[in-house]
């Protein structure tokens, strides 16, 4: 397939890489970052999604995706597929996809989980939203990026799945967290703890695969001095988005919301930034109960 790549950034370059070593003939734009090897350079958006069958674009929020797709979606061949793999508002990624359909264009938001690592290795899950033709058609695509594509239902259903998965990651990692920190405080060294939690009720994926414990259980970004991983600030984003979409629907999200305001002041007032999530664990450590 001919294949457009906009967003050439820490996710989108081996994403690109991975596409161009199966066979794919990819032709890539990013305003920065250095192009990849086997992909060749477009001087614009426009020029990269000119003629693909497929445009994937990789971006950092929604203003920049609805500013990129208002410049490509009228240039794109009728039919072919935009595959937006960024994660995003709801509302954006909607927005974009009415705009795409408008323009005789098949649009698929398919934002991803898995980071740098499961982009790398092509292991990443996508959360796909879209018809059910252009889902089939991406699909030797998301089987050479990733290990799994879940279709969640139509346009904006992608961005909602992941919003609501990483909800929950975020609230779980600082109940983990801050259990960990009262373990230690009460006594309990933190081998009794993981092996008494990661096979008792409260197990979780943070606690079992992920563990915020430096040398306890599986090796986690905790045993590498907490460099990311999944940085603290891009929970933040999401941690935002999910807050954004419950005000949209008027849902309540009191854990979603806490969550939000601990991530925030983590990464905004205490050096949280450029640090993974699981570093709530030493965060919480260094605290009292106020
Ligand atoms: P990144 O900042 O490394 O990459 C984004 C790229 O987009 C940059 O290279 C930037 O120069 C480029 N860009 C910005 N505006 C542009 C424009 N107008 N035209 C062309 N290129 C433009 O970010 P990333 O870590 O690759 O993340 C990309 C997306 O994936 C984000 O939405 C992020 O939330 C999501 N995501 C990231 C991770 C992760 O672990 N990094 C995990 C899951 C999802």
């Amino acid at each position: 397939m001919k294949i457009g790549f906009v967003g050439l950034g820490n996710m989108g370059a081996p994403m690109a890489v991975n596409l161009a070593a199966a066979g794919h003939d990819v032709v890539g734009f990013d305003v920065a970052a250095p192009m990849p090897a086997g992909v060749e350079p477009a001087e614009s958006a426009t020029q990269a999604a000119t003629g693909a069958d497929i445009v994937v674009t990789m971006l950092p929020d929604g203003d920049i995706l609805r500013s990129v797709s208002g410049e490509i979606l009228p240039k794109m061949k009728k039919g072919a597929i935009h595959l937006d793999c960024s994660t995003v508002d709801v509302e954006s990624a909607r927005a974009v996809a009415s705009q795409a359909e408008a323009a005789g264009v098949r649009p698929l938001d398919a934002p991803v989980s898995g980071g740098v690592g499961g982009a790398e290795a092509g292991t990443l899950t996508f959360m796909v939203g879209g018809k059910d033709d252009a889902f089939s058609d991406a699909k030797p695509l998301f089987d050479i990026m990733g290990q799994k594509a879940v279709h969640c239902g139509p346009s904006g259903n992608g961005q909602a799945a992941k919003l609501c998965n990483n909800m929950i990651l975020g609230a779980t990692m600082i109940a983990t967290c801050e259990a960990f920190a009262l373990a230690d405080r009460l006594g309990l060294d933190r081998k009794s703890m993981f092996d008494v939690v990661s096979t008792s009720s409260g197990y979780s994926w943070t606690m079992n695969a992920y563990c915020p414990a430096p040398g306890v259980g599986p090796v986690s970004p905790a045993d590498n001095d907490y460099k990311p991983g999944f940085a603290a600030e891009l929970m933040l984003k999401d941690l935002r988005l999910a807050q954004k979409a419950a005000r949209s629907v008027d849902s309540p999200t009191p854990m979603g919301r806490k969550a939000r305001d601990l991530y925030a002041q983590f990464v905004e007032a205490e050096n949280g930034r450029g640090k993974d999530f699981s570093a709530m664990l030493p965060r919480f450590e260094k605290r009292g109960r106020w």
